[in-house]
């Protein structure tokens, strides 16, 4: 894996970016491996070994200097998602693409009004004689322009306390009534970024997956996957950063030593390296957890928060090491800042997980 992921570099990630367009070939290299479905079940084509190989996948493509946020979201959200709650016919008509890679598909919670909240989407799913019709809008989703579906998470009811009860529906993303529009960021990423419009959106029957009105068990069981996954682009991130950060720091030379002699040089990069490893551990943990079925919603959470904070304090140091050097594109760290940065506040804020951590691991009221 690692192999293939070096073979292709940041360069050609960059190459890619810098000209608009997906890249296909290395992900078409990674299909063709296997590596793209390792977590998925064997007989639709995976390769069944757990969300710790996807996660391994996912570290050696950021650490050889693709970070890959498709990744998160079409094998280990919907994929993940399809293996527990779909149907066989569903297995078969989207699991089986995504297992081989063909098939890309995205994942549409958040809103522009609910944001963290997702107890109070608003788009519906309201029921008609041919199955359903989605009317809302989505923000921020990954990875639209490359994806064949989305899964969709909406409102099909309320309970009694006004929570939204949630059902997911697969939806193509060339339905029509569903327009896209384009956000443009500072990120400096293969995948671009959508606000979504539903617009009486016909879905049939056989495209919800799970019963309806459960799906915030459903949504749950693919934020766990998604956390994991973010945290292991961090840590590979990380990876790439700090070998850059420790080859520059052993050949640069100001003052007849190489800068890595220097303490003010070397200790802050040993302390990354102690926080980096700390946060792998726990990324491990939370994807053993997972796998073995274990409710591993504390460790996905705290890997996430521990490898986005570590993974940050390692690219900056990383870009410190390097000087005025850490702005060029030339040494390729500067470039990855956004990204890097982003999974501080996505897929799930670290605000939030401190709330979750509060509330569950310490048993501390929630002021929410
Ligand atoms: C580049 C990018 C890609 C994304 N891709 C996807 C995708 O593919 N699919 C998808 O569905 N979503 C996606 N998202 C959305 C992302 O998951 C959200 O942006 C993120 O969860 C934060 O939600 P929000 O932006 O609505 O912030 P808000 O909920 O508005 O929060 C704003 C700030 O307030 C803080 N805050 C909110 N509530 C509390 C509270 N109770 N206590 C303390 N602090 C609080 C938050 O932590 C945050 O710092 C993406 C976002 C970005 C930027």
């Amino acid at each position: 894996m690692a192999g293939i992921a070096s073979g292709f570099g940041h360069s050609y990630f960059t190459k890619c970016v810098q000209e608009g367009k997906p890249t296909q070939d290395l992900w078409q290299a990674m299909a063709e491996a296997g590596y793209l479905g390792v977590n998925l079940p064997e007989e639709y084509g995976g390769g069944g070994l757990g969300l710790w190989a996807l996660a391994a996948v996912a570290e050696e493509l950021a650490a050889a200097g693709c970070p890959l946020m498709l990744l998160v979201v079409s094998p280990a959200i919907v994929g993940n998602v399809l293996a527990k709650f779909g149907t066989t016919d569903q297995k078969d008509r989207w699991l089986r693409g995504i297992a081989s890679g063909e098939t890309k598909c995205a994942f549409a919670i958040t809103e522009p009004d609910a944001g963290s909240n997702s107890h109070n989407i608003s788009t519906v799913a309201t029921r008609d004689a041919s199955g359903y019709r989605l009317n809302g809008t989505k923000t921020y989703i990954s990875g639209v322009e490359d994806a064949e579906a989305i899964l969709v998470v909406t409102r099909t009811d309320k309970d009694s306390t006004g929570k939204g009860r949630l059902s997911l529906f697969m939806v193509d993303a060339d339905d029509p009534g569903l327009e896209r529009q384009y956000i443009e960021t500072a990120l400096e990423a293969p995948e671009s970024q959508w606000m979504l419009f539903f617009d009486n959106v016909e879905v049939s029957e056989d495209r919800r997956i799970g019963e309806e009105g459960n799906g915030l068990r459903i949504v749950f069981e693919g934020l766990n996957p998604e956390r994991i996954m973010g945290a292991a682009m961090c840590i590979g991130i990380a990876d790439y950063a700090m070998a850059k950060a420790t080859k520059y720091a052993c050949e640069r030379k100001v003052w007849g030593v190489p800068i890595g002699a220097h303490q003010g040089v070397s200790h802050p990069l040993a302390q990354v390296k102690v926080e980096l490893e700390l946060a792998r551990l726990m990324t491990r943990r939370a994807c053993a957890e997972y796998d073995a079925g274990v409710s591993a919603g504390e460790a996905s959470n705290m890997a996430k928060y521990a490898a986005a904070e570590a993974g940050i304090r390692v690219l900056d140091q990383a870009m410190q090491t390097h000087g005025g050097n850490g702005f060029a594109r030339e040494y390729g760290l500067a470039d990855l800042w956004f990204v890097m940065r982003l999974l501080r506040t996505a897929p799930v804020s670290r605000e939030m997980i401190l709330n979750f951590v509060a509330e569950h691991s310490l048993g501390l009221p929630r002021s929410y």
